[in-house]
């Protein structure tokens, strides 16, 4: 049987709990522990995958085709393990399992209640992470204590307190101290109050993580765990770290967080083997060389909007220890002339996926010039389309060619929808979803950064490259170094005779971790320092 931790978040959100979390569960890993990480988040969206980037940030992708919260981006990125279906789920997909159980006839002629029918199928929802040789299961608890939203899934937890004992269970509470700059202190008083709050539904925290601009002292430390209940040595620091997010599992290992995790269990393992990781961190801070890469968005002043997709750039610059800076340009303004000179500075392009109209000619502008300048150009679904489009009109003379997500009267519809997603109508879960294999092209730029024939990533989208195109394309120097197995779908383009033109129609982002880059971002990040050092020379 699995133990639990629950972790909650109090006083305002965006503290970093996914992070956090994400923290913790390195290193319990690290311990030699066998976790399994889930977000709960308390909305009415079925999964956020019909939600806007203005709402939600990214949709994370799982193998399993899920459309999950970008936490679970988080999870993997740290912890090295694949999440799944089972790792995130909403309010939405709690009443939707409930309500068709009603209809179904299970309930047998009862009343149907908050109490005990949604907690249990919570409840049911959260076990079901307790899998075979699992130690410890990590729930996260999305918003913030308080809301009321939450109550049900706070009321569930509690209530796996009561049945696995409360030695099996841990609360870790993550709380904001703020630094009061015209009283020159930090205040407390937030962080009781969101305890006392929790206290209220019944939970009594086991430890504190305490959000911070500045160092906790002795004092404030004994006044939180005095107010808020929680042992001295449980209340620890989490102050903002000051080079990269990857310093977070060091800064809580170094306050022991792990250890009392493993005495509260009553567990015994060896320390925390997290040398790879302080090398890691090593390489961060210490880069030998920067480059620049342009990230050319549709919501480019969203920093949620593009998150895995960020985080494997600078992945990708590990691998060579460079620092990557990444210059989010917007879509719409290269559109409209603006941004010229930034490309110019740019040692590498890259278009990631999207939706929509809006922002698509400013990208298929920047893929123009990084295919006419010879600069590195990685284009991800999305981007591949837009980098299919400005080849066929610019290079083809298929004048007007267009995908027909965006204009169905297209004369040359080189991106449309396969014959599967015509008759589609719901816009949740429907989409190319989850891992697909792909045949890589022998001696293919790709094939090289992979050293494989044959790949597995990760998709989320309708369209796909028309096959009727194929051999005007290949005629013109489009190399389609990707299909899937049966040669049906293109997935990977590439141009010939060009240093570095790489486009794919799935996300190779979802699959990136620090100590592990992804062979395409390592490779594109390669290229571009390669521009850059050239240039110098
Ligand atoms: N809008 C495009 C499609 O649905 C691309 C999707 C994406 O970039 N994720 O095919």
């Amino acid at each position: 049987m699995a133990k639990y931790i629950f972790i909650t978040g109090g006083v305002v959100s965006s503290l970093g709990k996914g992070l956090t979390s994400a923290s913790l569960g390195r290193i319990l890993i690290s311990r030699g522990l066998h976790i399994r990480m889930v977000k709960v988040d308390p909305y009415l969206n079925v999964d956020p995958g019909t939600m806007s980037p203005y709402q939600h940030g990214e949709v994370y992708v799982t193998d399993d085709g899920a459309e999950t919260d970008l936490d679970l981006g988080h999870y993997e990125r740290f912890t090295g393990q694949p999440t799944s279906k089972k790792s995130n789920f909403t309010a939405g997909r709690i009443y939707w399992e409930v309500l068709r159980k009603e209809r179904h006839g299970d309930y047998l002629g009862g009343t149907v209640q908050m109490i005990p029918h949604i907690t249990d199928e919570i409840k049911a929802h959260l076990r079901a992470l307790d899998e075979k040789g699992v130690d410890i299961v990590l729930v996260e608890i999305g918003g913030t204590v308080g809301d009321i939203e939450g109550l049900t899934f706070l009321e569930a937890i509690r209530q796996i307190g009561l049945e696995e004992g409360r030695d099996n269970v841990m609360y870790i509470h993550l709380t904001y101290v703020p630094y009061i700059k015209a009283a020159g202190e930090v205040k407390t008083k937030p962080s009781q109050q969101s305890v006392a709050k929790l206290r209220e539904i019944g939970i009594v925290p086991d430890a504190l993580i305490c959000r911070s601009e500045v160092k906790l002292t002795d004092d404030v430390r004994k006044k939180l765990s005095l107010f808020c209940n929680v042992p001295v040595d449980a209340v620890i620091e989490e102050k903002d770290v000051q080079h990269t997010i990857y310093e977070l599992p060091l800064v809580l290992a170094e306050q022991g967080l792990d250890e009392l995790i493993l005495v509260h269990f009553r567990m015994a393992k060896p320390s925390a083997k997290l040398q790879p990781w302080r090398k890691l961190v090593d390489t961060i801070i210490n880069p030998t060389r920067t480059v620049k890469i342009a990230v050319i968005g549709k919501y480019s002043e969203l920093q949620d909007a593009y998150k895995s997709i960020f985080e494997s750039i600078y992945h990708g610059g590990y691998a060579h220890q460079a620092k990557v800076e990444i210059m989010k340009l917007a879509a719409e303004e290269i559109e409209e002339g603006k941004h010229l000179d930034e490309l110019k500075q740019a040692d590498g392009i890259l278009v990631p996926g999207g939706f929509g109209t809006r922002g698509v000619e400013g990208k298929i502008k920047a893929i123009q010039f990084a295919r006419e300048n010879n600069v590195p150009f990685f284009g991800i679904c999305l981007g591949l389309q837009c980098a299919v489009i400005e080849f066929s009109r610019n290079v083809c003379g298929l004048n007007g060619a267009q995908t027909t997500e965006i204009d169905k009267a297209t004369p040359h519809p080189v991106v449309c929808l396969m014959e599967e997603q015509q008759l589609v109508v719901d816009m949740g879960g429907t989409m190319r979803l989850g891992a697909w294999p792909c045949a890589l092209k022998k001696g293919s730029k790709a094939a090289e950064a992979y050293a494989a024939e044959k790949i597995s990533e990760r998709h989320r989208h309708r369209y796909e490259v028309n096959n009727k195109y194929r051999p005007a394309f290949e005629e013109k120097g489009l190399v389609l170094s990707g299909l899937s197995p049966d040669q049906k779908l293109v997935e990977i383009i590439e141009l010939a005779g060009h240093p570095w033109f790489v486009a794919v129609q799935f996300h190779p982002e979802f699959k990136s971790q620090p100590l592990v880059p992804h062979p395409l971002f390592k490779a594109f990040v390669g290229a571009a320092i390669a521009r850059k050092e050239k240039a110098k020379s």
